[in-house]
């Protein structure tokens, strides 16, 4: 079996012109477009490349789109005066939190701080409540939601089937393991592996629907850059190989990873002489990459996300949708 490449940009567009007819309307209706805030604490080259592109996706969404910066010494307190302005803004819909927060600020209690009608990421403790409830329409965490936009575009019913999640971080795999039970009657029956899980591979075998977000090999490379295994080569072979992927299983792949583009048959990264990563092709030294072995898990998956252009895209979109959702919410208690 050869899987079908699931093309998260294609959905990622249909969803942007279905946002951009609503935050139209609203336009009309209320004389405003639908408002976005990201709060940005210090500065990192990283966070620049998500604050454009969050730029650029929301103006193509008609969505009104405001960065607001707090200096790298900002303290709890700066950051929970500035979100509160934003929570009395009349203008503005929407907040996102920019992370990593710098060293030394709590960032579960600066979220908690996130004005929860506002809270367009839906990491704030009343919106992650509101996911134990079916049904309730609140901002929801973007990407458990596009992995559940994928699995209702490509995964046919869910009930009865086997759904095994691999990760139970807050904002990624606890919330797909409940947005996956959000049905009485048509869930799929669902596990959630992690770190201390023994015999990963046996969970995977009988996965219908496998859901990957570990970081795994983004993390092997970021420990041994810092020295923690210096003097050896990091083995950056993907968590999946595909000979675990049950035959006809939907793949979706969340993890994002950077390691260098030089690997090894082995899966090792490539050093030069001053064990450094060899520079790959096109002069990069980083490719992005996921936890799951793409070329031989597409041999046996039906269906299966890229790292990039899977999960990536549709998450942003979901950002946005969550502005207008909030956006109409507070236009209907107006
Ligand atoms: P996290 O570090 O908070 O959690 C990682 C999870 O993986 C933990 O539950 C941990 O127990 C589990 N894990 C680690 N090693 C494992 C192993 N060897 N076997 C089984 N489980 C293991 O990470 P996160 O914030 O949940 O993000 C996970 C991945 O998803 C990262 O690569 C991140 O970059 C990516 N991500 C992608 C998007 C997107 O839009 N595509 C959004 C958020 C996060």
């Amino acid at each position: 079996m050869t899987a079908q490449r699931i093309d998260g940009t294609v959905i990622a567009g249909e969803l942007r012109e279905k946002i951009r007819t609503r935050a139209e309307a609203f336009l009309a209706r209320e004389g405003r477009r639908p408002a976005l805030i990201a709060l940005q604490v210090g500065e990192s080259a990283s966070s620049k490349v998500y604050t454009d592109s969050q730029a650029r996706a929301a103006s193509a969404a008609s969505i009104n789109y405001q960065l607001r910066c707090l200096p790298e010494s900002a303290s709890e307190a700066d950051i929970r005066n500035a979100l509160a302005e934003i929570g009395a803004d009349d203008d503005i819909d929407g907040v996102i939190l920019q992370m990593p927060l710098p060293a030394g600020i709590d960032t579960h209690a600066m979220q908690m701080a996130i004005p929860p009608a506002k809270d367009v990421e839906g990491v704030h403790p009343e919106n992650l409540g509101k996911l134990y409830y079916r049904g309730t329409r609140s901002p929801a965490p973007c990407t458990p939601m596009a992995v559940v936009k994928l699995l209702r575009t490509y995964g046919g019913t869910l009930a009865g089937k086997e759904a095994v999640i691999i990760g139970h971080s807050e904002i990624v795999g606890k919330p797909i393991a409940m947005l996956l039970l959000a049905s009485a009657t048509e869930a799929p029956t669902v596990r959630v592996c992690h770190v201390a899980t023994r015999d990963l591979e046996s969970h995977v075998r009988e996965a219908d629907i496998l859901i990957v977000a570990a970081g795994v090999s983004g993390a092997k490379y970021g420990a041994w850059k810092r020295g923690a295994r210096d003097g050896e080569t990091p083995d950056l072979r993907p968590l999946i190989p595909g000979e675990w992927i049950k035959s006809g299983a939907i793949v979706l792949d969340v993890a994002i990873n950077r390691i260098p583009a030089v690997l090894n048959e082995q899966g090792c990264a490539v050093l030069d002489e001053e064990r450094k990563p060899v520079v790959g092709p096109e002069g990069k030294r980083i490719v992005t990459t996921g936890d799951v072995d793409y070329e031989s898990a597409a041999e046996r998956a039906s269906a299966i996300t890229p790292v990039p252009g899977g999960v990536g895209p549709i998450t942003v979109q979901v950002l946005l949708r969550n502005t207008l959702l909030c956006a109409e919410q507070r236009e209907t208690v107006k």
